[in-house]
């Protein structure tokens, strides 16, 4: 079959790929569509250590196309998928965390082969391949009328997103929100914050050509500083005493320090982006004084088996309108042009289709 092959230096077609049938548990899924996230360019660019060759990808729609030993899943089932690779008994599990559950991130066997040698499965997914291997746990069921892309980024950004602003921040309608960076998470937030009722939303990216788009989300203010140090008295100038909640979107600490000297009084700063291994901070501890939080979050700090349902409901409810995000949609052959135009904020999300689907 074909995929996307990462292997240390650059991103090639492949189509000598071979996957292997699901086991016990698994069901192998066929992929329509993958979102290209900064956590798939990641890797390319050392800031997440990954063995090659790799299959990246995980933000990603399919149709399971067979069921492995024990497997209930049923063969044609449209699918988003999930890489919390949940056991199902610890006691996050049982409790309906399981971003907390120790198994959900452990490594697995790849599927993946080349002849005969290991094709690495980037976060137990690489769906950038016309067919995965995954646990049944890592699939969840999505309407056929949600738009491939759309569905596709409910996995990640969405998820990601609308689960720190709701469940992990709790914004309640009327209060104020600073975002940092307006990427693919970054204006799924603003889109959540809007969602929850949010008074102000001030959007913070380098990118002047960013607030078309941030604005339509629903930013009411887009600031482009030059150097972090000036965001937050800027978002001070807006919002007096600070906002209530910020989301760090773009794994920069500078911007994470910015974040909380923006927050006021109860304020909570959740950090989305992830920084390099090993990146610190230099937290200035008065500054959380008054009731702030610092809150990290995996995956929106939910259960994509609940919280996925309830976003595809509101997206078919013409509640949340995701259309405008999707900005390119390209074979796989487009992928080195994809990650270029990602990295240089060209584009919002970027998708690759596979198979015949438009
Ligand atoms: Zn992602
Ligand atoms: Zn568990």
């Amino acid at each position: 079959m074909r995929a996307l092959v990462w292997d240390g230096t650059g991103l090639h077609v492949d189509s000598t790929i071979e996957v292997r049938p699901p086991g016990p548990g698994e069901v192998a899924v066929d992929i329509t569509m993958a979102g290209l996230c900064h956590s798939d360019v990641s890797p390319m660019e050392g800031r997440i250590p990954q063995p090659t060759p790799a299959i990246l990808g995980h933000e990603a729609v399919g149709v399971v196309s067979a069921a492995g030993p024990g497997a209930d899943v049923p063969v044609g089932q449209r699918v988003v998928l999930t890489v919390l690779r949940r056991c199902g008994e610890c006691r996050h599990c049982r409790e309906g965390r399981p971003t907390l559950c120790p198994a959900s991130g452990r490594p697995v066997a790849s599927p993946f082969r080349r002849d005969g040698d290991v094709v690495h499965q980037f976060v137990r997914i690489g769906a950038f391949a016309e067919r995965i291997v995954v646990a049944q746990e890592q699939v969840i069921a999505m309407p056929a009328e949600i738009p491939a892309p759309v569905a596709a980024m409910l996995g990640c950004a969405t998820i990601t997103a609308f689960g720190a602003v709701e469940d992990r921040a709790r914004l309640r309608a009327g209060e104020s929100v600073l975002v940092t960076g307006a990427g693919g998470i970054g204006l799924n937030a603003v889109l959540a914050a809007r969602a929850a009722g949010a008074e102000r939303i001030v959007v913070v990216d380098r990118n002047p050509a960013k607030e078309r788009i941030a604005r339509m989300c629903g930013a009411t203010d887009f600031l482009i500083p030059d150097d972090p140090s000036q965001i937050a008295p800027g978002v001070r100038a807006l919002v007096p005493g600070g906002v209530d909640a910020a989301f760090e979107c773009a794994g920069h600490t500078g911007l994470l320090d910015a974040a909380i000297k923006s927050l006021g009084g109860g304020g909570r700063v959740v950090v989305l982006g992830l920084p390099p291994t090993g990146a610190t901070l230099g937290l200035e501890v008065r500054d959380l004084f008054h009731d702030k939080s610092l809150l990290g979050c995996r995956m929106g700090s939910v259960d994509p088996h609940r919280k996925l349902p309830d976003l595809a409901e509101r997206v078919l409810r013409g509640e949340l309108d995701l259309n405008p995000l999707v900005s390119a949609v390209v074979p796989l052959e487009g992928a080195a042009r994809l990650v270029d135009d990602l990295r240089n904020g060209r584009i919002d999300r970027g998708f690759l289709r596979f198979g015949s689907t438009s």
